[in-house]
């Protein structure tokens, strides 16, 4: 003998089901926290470091802003990523202002005029700038970094004056990985740009000295510098290194869905 359930009883199990599906994503997808800490703590180059951590420690970025005080773009773009990027895996960690003091004065460098980009990996015993390079070159190892990305912009398009990075992803060694990982992502940058003279290209050009350079040279870590051009509008350039990241943090399986 079998009892048939009225269809009033099937609706009611969805029902609790919806429910409960409803409370467990939205949990989930909120699983994120960020904490602030502080390089070059009580020193006038004291800045803040965001650090958004999931569940799940893998993989870790670091986003690096304000290397240059007057590149604006990059600035503003890491200010909106540590407030509205959410992600489910991984760990990104974001310096919006890494030389705060030139960042505030809106100028490429600050006393002493010393280009931050050279004097990586840094020195604690050296001038502000060397042990402000030093802290951040700390940070990518006590964080074991997995990527590292460095926002710049550039006063010209590299392919008018190749003495300038403007619409730029530069990449400090040939190699495989690293070639194909800029590539792709110009490639997808490139997609969204529909004047032929604003699109993105790889550039190898080992700097040293620079973060870049360092990361990869030094601790094997892959590490890209993303150069937009400012004679491009500030709004633009804004939208373009916020996808950039944006980007890479999806290439790297840490937004939703991916479970
Ligand atoms: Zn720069």
């Amino acid at each position: 003998m079998t009892k048939n359930h009225p269809p009033t009883h099937f609706l009611k199990v969805i029902f609790i089901i919806s429910i409960l599906l409803f409370f467990y994503f939205p949990q989930t997808a909120l699983l994120q926290t960020t904490s602030v800490e502080y390089i070059c703590a009580g020193t006038d180059y004291e800045t803040p470091v965001y650090i958004i951590k999931t569940d799940y420690k893998e993989p870790t970025i670091m986003v690096v802003a304000g290397t240059h005080g007057n590149e604006k773009a990059g600035i503003k773009a890491a200010e909106y990523l540590k407030d509205n990027l959410h992600i489910e895996r991984g760990t990104l960690i974001i310096i919006p202002k890494a030389n705060i003091l030139a960042c505030e004065e809106n100028v490429r460098y600050f006393f002493p005029e010393i280009n931050l980009n050279r004097v990586y990996p840094g020195n604690t015993q050296g001038n502000s700038v060397e042990k402000l390079a030093y802290e951040i070159f700390s940070l990518m190892k006590t964080y074991d970094i997995s990527l590292l990305v460095d926002l710049h912009e550039s006063i010209e398009f590299y392919r008018k004056n190749p003495k300038n990075y403007g619409q730029t992803v530069v990449i400090d060694s040939n190699d495989d990985y690293l070639f194909e990982l800029s590539s792709s992502l110009v490639e997808e940058m490139n997609q969204e740009i529909f004047e032929d003279d604003n699109k993105y290209q790889v550039l190898v050009d080992p700097v040293k000295g620079s973060s870049t350079y360092c990361a990869y040279h030094q601790l094997g870590i892959p590490a890209l510098t993303f150069e937009t051009c400012r004679k491009l509008s500030l709004s633009f350039r804004i939208e373009e290194q916020i996808k950039f990241v944006k980007i890479i943090v999806s290439k790297w399986n840490m937004l939703a869905a991916q479970r």
